[in-house]
């Protein structure tokens, strides 16, 4: 398949596509973000790499991250961390307090923000230097010394986050948070700060795809938990459209406020979108396009 082709088709259709949805403006320091922006990477299992647009652009990969953050303190506690968190789908926005409320503190899955929160915590206590390591983390995973933070967007999201300090008040009230919410929140915060362009990212992802392994052939996580963290993205990756992505697209997957979207096929490849404006679940809407047309084009979905 002349998959090039493929991408090049899917960018050249979208591109010009009036309606791009709406940047985050929430976080004020993504606003000024350029709607235009768009970029399409697919890397293979065998590494080839197929790029369109502006795919070597970095951007910031937001809600992306806490699958990162999720494999990490996965890696390190093992089960232990379902006693805090479960994987339900939440049908509900990422920042939705109420169920949390309802539910006694335990968030309903690792990727809605009050999960990711929780996850947050659990790397604060597991790692001895909670920024530097994770940020090494991702690095090694990609390969990529030049990945960094953000500062001006995580000092812009603490400034303005007023929800996530709700969020881990509320979680600190129920007893689900060991560390102070101010430590918790800057790890939090900063994680999702993190760049990353869409060849990078599918460099991050690829362990998602390859049972646990690294370009590099190292072992990061098993690939028992790679089954388990590829269940939580496909039910739970895309806020309350979760369950659209999957009919739509039929990857697992996560996307981010920042415009990104990772998407994968166990065994086959990674995909990577980057296109900042919204739709309004919050998700990417030239990036669920673009792949709902990639998995229909080329009959690749995991159904
Ligand atoms: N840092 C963002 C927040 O917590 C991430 C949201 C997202 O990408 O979904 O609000």
């Amino acid at each position: 398949m002349d998959y090039q082709q493929v991408i090049n088709n899917i960018y050249t259709n979208l591109k010009n596509f009036e309606n791009k949805g709406t940047v985050a403006s929430y976080i004020p320091e993504l606003a000024g973000v350029d709607i235009n922006a768009f970029g399409i990477h697919l890397k293979l299992i065998n590494g080839l790499d197929f790029s369109v647009g502006n795919a070597q652009q970095q951007f910031s990969i937001q809600s992306i991250s806490k699958v990162l953050s999720l494999s990490k303190a996965f890696s390190l506690v093992q089960n232990k961390l379902w006693s805090r968190v479960g994987v339900e789908p939440s049908g509900n926005p990422f920042n939705y307090l109420t169920l949390l409320e309802q539910e006694n503190g335990i968030p309903r899955n690792p990727l809605i923000n009050a999960g990711a929160i929780v996850i947050a915590d659990v790397l604060v206590s597991e790692l001895k230097n909670p920024k530097e390591d994770f940020l090494k983390y991702v690095r090694a995973l990609t390969n990529d010394d030049r990945i960094t933070y953000n500062y001006k967007v995580a000092q812009s999201e603490k400034r303005t986050g007023f929800k996530n300090f709700a969020i881990a008040n509320l979680l600190k009230s129920f007893g689900n948070l060991d560390n102070d919410i101010d430590t918790v929140l800057d790890f939090y915060f900063h994680q999702c700060a993190l760049e990353m362009s869409c060849v990078q990212l599918s460099r991050a992802f690829y362990i998602f795809a390859n049972h646990g392994k690294c370009l590099k052939n190292k072992q990061y996580i098993s690939a028992s938990q790679v089954k388990r963290l590829n269940a939580i993205m496909l039910t739970c990756g895309f806020y309350d459209e979760a369950g659209d992505f999957a009919f739509d697209v039929g990857l697992p997957g996560k996307s981010g406020v920042g415009g990104g979207i990772a998407a994968l096929f166990p065994g086959n490849f990674v995909i990577t979108t980057w296109a900042p404006g919204l739709n309004q679940k919050g998700n990417s809407l030239l990036g669920m396009k673009a792949l709902e047309l990639f998995t229909t084009k080329t009959g690749r979905s995991i159904f």
